[in-house]
């Protein structure tokens, strides 16, 4: 694919970005809109720290009708998360709204994770280098998403608590 193609066009979300950083085979059936997450309880909690840890009127800038973040505060982009576990798919997905943020003029380029339950926050910071690294990702993605039957399936620890693992398993 041709990775001149305007991201605008690409139509990837944040939750996609961050998927292909998790499971290949968790994006590939989140793409074919096969979404059993909406109905785990671990979404469920993550949707609730959401709404109660920080003030409404500071939530969710859409772009584009495809990104949706979280909110900017001191010119960082922010990402509310229910636990650090999966930390670098959230580091990942927050580079992804800092790009797209700039492919749409805006000059900023660090970013914020806040997880409340844990109390703490982590900091990143677009470079030049993983912007180039993000390009090739969303290529990546992409190829990912195209692929006629969904990837492997994992078997790692990681599915006991992903939304797919009826799906995967049964
Ligand atoms: S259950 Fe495992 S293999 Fe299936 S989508 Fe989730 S992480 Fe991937």
């Amino acid at each position: 694919m041709d990775i001149s193609i305007p991201f605008s066009h690409l139509q990837i979300t944040g939750t996609e970005f961050n998927y292909f950083f998790i499971c290949h085979r968790k994006l590939w059936l989140f793409a074919h809109d096969i979404q059993m997450e909406q109905e785990s309880d671990n979404v469920y909690l993550g949707n609730l720290i959401h709404e109660h840890s920080y003030p409404r009127e500071k939530k969710e800038i859409m772009i584009d009708g495809v990104i949706r973040i979280d909110f900017l505060d001191d010119g960082a982009v922010h990402e509310v998360k229910k636990s650090d576990k999966m930390e670098e798919s959230h580091i990942w997905q927050v580079l992804y709204y800092i790009y797209c943020l700039r492919q749409k003029g805006v000059d900023i380029r660090n970013g914020v994770i806040n997880y409340p339950k844990q109390k703490r926050t982590t900091s990143v910071e677009l470079t030049p280098e993983n912007e180039i690294e993000i390009t090739h990702t969303l290529v990546k993605i992409k190829e990912v998403e195209s692929m006629p039957q969904p990837p492997e399936i994992l078997n790692t620890r990681l599915c006991k608590k992903c939304g797919y693992e009826d799906f995967c398993y049964s």
